[in-house]
């Protein structure tokens, strides 16, 4: 496994893959690696002759100074991790090389990018969207693997590879979850013992609005998760809703030919975790 943090370098090992007629199958990350970045590589290894992973804790897409602060960084344990995976190189440049120019582009994504994580964390899609697009010149991935668990974002890459005819094909991993429920992520590290127990129940409030959808309908089994959230008082949430996934737009009704996830978000311990159930 090769560690590249300078640019020319990962392109020179991309020019002999493409050369060699091997295709590139590609995961960025943000390091504090977890089973959940874990399952991503994995399947890109199944599907793609090389794997390449992407460290990097991209500021722009933070649009708040204390969470890129605390932001866990356990690089040297990411690559301890990534040893006994099938991938080929690891991409870990220097904040301050990879941007050696701030970038001036700002990204506007439109509908998909206008509703909860767009609303609540202004700038954040044209931040992912800058770096993605940017890692995506460098890598030449045939496949890139992304997460359900950020749906929102998932819909905005499809959304900029559409639009900016990326030639990669975009694969939605399922949400790698703890024996709790409790979906993976890297913010987990932050939460004390009792603050993961309660996370684990913004799992359980989106099992019970897809239990009750039918029945009740979509409004109203949103509703009765957040009930059962709000009972708890060191939970904060941001939102609780039923999405289409293709557009993140709100939805109250089921249309058979839509893709729906009840989403939400929440503070624990001041740590924002989001999640979703897609049905
Ligand atoms: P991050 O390092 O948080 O930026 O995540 C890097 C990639 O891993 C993104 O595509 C995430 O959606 C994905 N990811 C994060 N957590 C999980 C999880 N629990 N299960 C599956 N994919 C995940």
């Amino acid at each position: 496994m090769e560690i590249v943090s300078q640019k020319e370098i990962l392109k020179t090992h991309v020019r002999t893959w493409k050369g060699m007629g091997k295709t590139i199958g590609f995961v960025p990350t943000m390091g504090a690696l977890h089973q959940g970045h874990i399952s991503l590589i994995r399947e890109a290894a199944r599907q793609c002759d090389v794997v390449v992973v992407s460290i990097f804790v991209n500021a722009l897409q933070f649009n708040n100074a204390d969470d890129l602060e605390k932001y866990p960084r356990t690089l040297k344990s990411d690559l301890k991790l990534l040893q006994s995976e099938k991938v080929a190189l690891v991409f870990t440049p220097e904040n301050d090389v990879f941007y050696a120019r701030r970038p001036q582009v700002t990204l506007n994504f439109g509908p998909v990018g206008e509703e909860f994580e767009g609303k609540l964390r202004p700038g954040h899609f044209s931040g992912v969207g800058v770096v993605v697009s940017r890692l995506f010149h460098l890598v030449q991935p045939d496949k890139a693997f992304f997460g359900a668990k950020d749906l929102q974002q998932m819909a905005i890459i499809q959304t900029l590879v559409r639009d900016l005819e990326f030639d990669v094909e975009i694969v939605r991993c399922p949400t790698h979850r703890e024996d709790s429920g409790l979906a993976m992520s890297s913010r987990n590290a932050l939460l004390s013992k009792e603050g993961r127990h309660l996370a684990a129940l913004l799992f359980e409030s989106l099992k019970l609005a897809s239990e009750m959808r039918t029945s009740m309908g979509l409004p109203a089994s949103a509703s009765v998760a957040r009930a059962f959230l709000v009972k708890h008082p060191d939970i904060s949430i941001e939102y609780i809703n039923w999405v289409d996934t293709t557009t993140m737009q709100p939805v109250e009704k089921n249309d058979s030919n839509q893709e729906i996830a009840i989403c939400v978000a929440a503070r624990i311990e001041g740590v924002r975790l989001i999640d979703n159930l897609i049905v």
